[in-house]
């Protein structure tokens, strides 16, 4: 299987070999993290922009800091949000999305809390739901009451200055938190097992933009892997995964995927 040789621009053949590995594909998954995002401005949590105030993600994304501090770790959120909404689907979500809906056997995992790929799912596939990705990790767009465990779509502005003003939940009062998966926490079971089925069933397993340093990205490609699938990985930078990828394109996620997937713009190459 080729490889891409170990430098920063992008290599034709494996631009090539990717394309051709994904377009004879019959089943294909794909796994994204921060990196497809950072092309639409979305700091990366180990990149430069991760920090907010003095603190690191890990400090606030955690069970115990809300039980703490839920003040702040809503504050944490809000700023949150209010940077995705000024960012946009990039290249690279809108050929995911239009590739997705284009034929049956592709399904996006992603670990993003963004909503991007849903977004992108909304502009180019009219919200088709081959479109929409299994979001791993939860959404920045969704709270789940702390009370009652009720989870519903959240994207009114949240008044953090005070515990008194945080959001609560329509059905019993009980306070709302984000929901997401938090350090600490473990997974929804249900999603990870059709993650990991999708996984193991995919001939390609086309991971974009983690550092696969945060479980089950590494273990999803391996599950291709292991049963006889390819793994095409594109990051500007190595990664643990490099070891197991058949194909690594060392670039830009926007700059690439959209000839990976056959979905380029006019003109690309
Ligand atoms: P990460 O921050 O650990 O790694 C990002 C990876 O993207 C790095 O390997 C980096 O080299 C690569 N990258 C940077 N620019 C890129 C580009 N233009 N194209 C392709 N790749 C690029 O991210 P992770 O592995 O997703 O893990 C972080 C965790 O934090 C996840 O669990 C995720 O839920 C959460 N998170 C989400 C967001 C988001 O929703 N956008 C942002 C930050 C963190
Ligand atoms: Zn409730």
């Amino acid at each position: 299987m080729p490889r891409a040789p170990d430098h920063d621009s992008i290599s034709n053949d494996a631009l090539d070999a990717a394309r051709r590995l994904v377009r004879d594909a019959e089943r294909v998954v794909v796994l994204t993290g921060a990196g497809v995002s950072a092309d639409s401005g979305v700091p990366t949590f180990r990149g430069a922009g991760g920090l907010w105030k003095e603190y690191r993600a890990e400090e606030l994304a955690t069970p115990r800091a809300f039980e703490r501090d839920p003040r702040l770790v809503w504050e944490w959120y809000a700023w949150r949000r209010d940077i995705v909404r000024g960012c946009h689907p990039n290249a690279a979500h809108l050929a995911l999305a239009s590739f997705a809906a284009s034929r049956d056997g592709v399904l996006i995992v992603t670990q993003n809390v963004d909503a991007l790929h849903v977004r992108a799912a909304h502009d180019v596939a009219r919200g088709d739901a081959r479109a929409l990705p299994v979001e791993l990790h939860g959404s920045l767009f969704r709270a789940r009451c702390t009370a009652c465990g009720r989870r519903e779509p959240h994207d009114e502005p949240v008044d953090a200055s005070s515990v008194a003003t945080l959001p609560v939940c329509a059905r019993c009062g009980g306070l709302l938190r984000p929901d997401v998966v938090w350090f600490g926490e473990s997974l929804d079971s249900r999603i990870i097992a059709h993650a990991f089925d999708a996984a193991a069933r995919a001939d390609v397993c086309l991971v974009i933009g983690t550092s696969a340093v945060v479980q089950p990205a590494a273990s999803l490609a391996a599950a291709t892997r292991e049963a006889g699938g390819v793994v095409v990985e594109v990051n500007p930078e190595p990664t643990p995964l490099t070891a197991i990828a058949d194909v690594s394109i060392r670039a830009g996620a926007a700059r690439t995927v959209p000839s990976i997937v056959g979905q380029a713009a006019h003109g690309a190459p």
